[in-house]
């Protein structure tokens, strides 16, 4: 691939075992620029700081590098605390010199939902590869057009989907898919939090794109679509302004209903308003279960007919999630969280919308 450096070559050789058949010369060179991928977070708010920073230090083959912030009380904290030097510390007039600096590989997009397109497209025309969290973008077309400005960077995009690469989520998926148990019949999966307040950009329409369902839809999206292992046909949907003096032009409650092409189907609740957190797979009256599935750090247990178990995690989902980037980066392999799959389920969320201004089952367009 274009664009796997000298220094990362030789890095994967020797991560791959093989540097001992290096000459002396060159394992030399291995050796002092064995470095990691470094990353720069832009938007220093509740989930840079209290999940990306820590699962940063837990990382093997990426390091944080670089910040942006536009409060300076706040650069100054994270120098002390994770050492990043001053060069490396941006404000969003300034973001554009990441351009300049080698020192980042990647750029991880934390922003609220409204800018993750411009400051996705903006890095990725800079020549960094990019992280942006969920939801992707605002709808189908800044989608398309992060996965273009990708494409024409020769740059690789992830989507910030953790559960992509946990361990009980890909059990989950594995059994969902085996055909000898039969096929699946229904799928419940739900995601919910009390945590509507006023002044929040993410009930702002203009700035969240939706309430829950762009917050925490793309969770409840992606694991049906996983567990299917194929993408829903069509979808009928419902909105619940439960609130009203605090929703204004979303809805706090969403639920909707996915059919899948061998009619399997979905039903989804995802809420501002309560607490939800369940994803239920049934084939016939076999079952597998994750109560609590989507929340970051919670203990995952896998239920089914048989009883319960815990499989072997990392301490932060999303220390494996930025290290499967950088392996891909590294390895030229593709990206599996990737732009494409963002796409598929704001498209997914597109008709949802449209379900419910219309009150019909509505065709998913792909
Ligand atoms: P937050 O409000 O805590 O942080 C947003 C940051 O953006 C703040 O530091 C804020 O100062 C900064 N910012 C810069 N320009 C801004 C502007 N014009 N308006 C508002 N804020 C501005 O939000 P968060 O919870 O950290 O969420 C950030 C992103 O991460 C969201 O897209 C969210 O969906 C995503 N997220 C993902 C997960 C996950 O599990 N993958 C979990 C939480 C949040």
């Amino acid at each position: 691939m274009q664009f796997i450096s000298r220094r990362h070559a030789v890095k994967h050789l020797a991560v791959l075992g093989t540097a001992t058949a290096l000459s002396p010369g060159l394992l030399a060179c291995a050796k002092s620029e064995d470095k990691k991928l470094g990353i720069a977070l832009v938007g220093l708010g509740n989930y840079a700081t209290i999940q990306l920073a820590p699962a940063l230090q837990k990382t093997t083959y990426c390091e944080l590098r670089g910040i942006v912030t536009g409060t300076p009380e706040k650069a100054t904290k994270w120098q002390k605390e994770y050492g990043i030097q001053p060069v490396h510390t941006y404000d969003y007039s300034t973001f554009d010199r990441l351009r300049d600096d080698p020192a980042i590989d990647i750029v991880y997009i934390v922003l609220p939902n409204f800018m993750h397109a411009e400051y996705t497209i903006r890095a990725l025309e800079m020549g960094k590869h990019v992280i942006c969290e969920k939801p992707m973008g605002m709808n189908v077309e800044e989608c398309r057009a992060m996965i273009a400005a990708a494409k024409k960077a020769n740059r690789l995009l992830q989507i910030g989907y953790r559960l992509f690469y946990e361990p009980h989520h890909l059990e989950l998926m594995r059994w969902a898919q085996q055909p000898h148990e039969g096929r699946i019949k229904l799928m419940e999966t739900s995601l919910g939090f009390d945590m509507a307040r006023p002044g929040l950009w993410r009930i702002d329409p203009k700035m969240g794109g939706g309430g829950a369902l762009m917050d925490l839809g793309p969770y409840t999206i992606q694991a049906a679509r996983r567990a299917a292992g194929q993408n829903p046909i069509s979808v009928r949907a419902q909105g619940f302004l439960d609130d009203p003096d605090i929703y204004k032009g979303i809805y706090g409650t969403y639920t909707w209903q996915l059919r899948f092409p061998d009619d399997a189907l979905c039903n989804t609740t995802a809420s501002f308003s309560a607490y939800v957190d369940r994803y239920h797979v049934a084939k016939g009256h076999h079952f597998m279960e994750l109560k609590p599935a989507f929340s970051a750090n919670s203990k995952m247990v896998l239920r089914d007919w048989d009883g319960e178990r815990s499989l072997p995690c990392a301490e932060f989902q999303q220390a494996t999630q930025m290290d499967a980037f950088a392996r891909n980066i590294l390895d030229g392999a593709p990206v599996v969280a990737s732009g494409e799959e963002g796409l598929i389920d704001m498209q997914i969320i597109g008709a949802i919308k449209q379900s419910i201004e219309t009150g019909r089952e509505v065709e998913i367009k792909y």
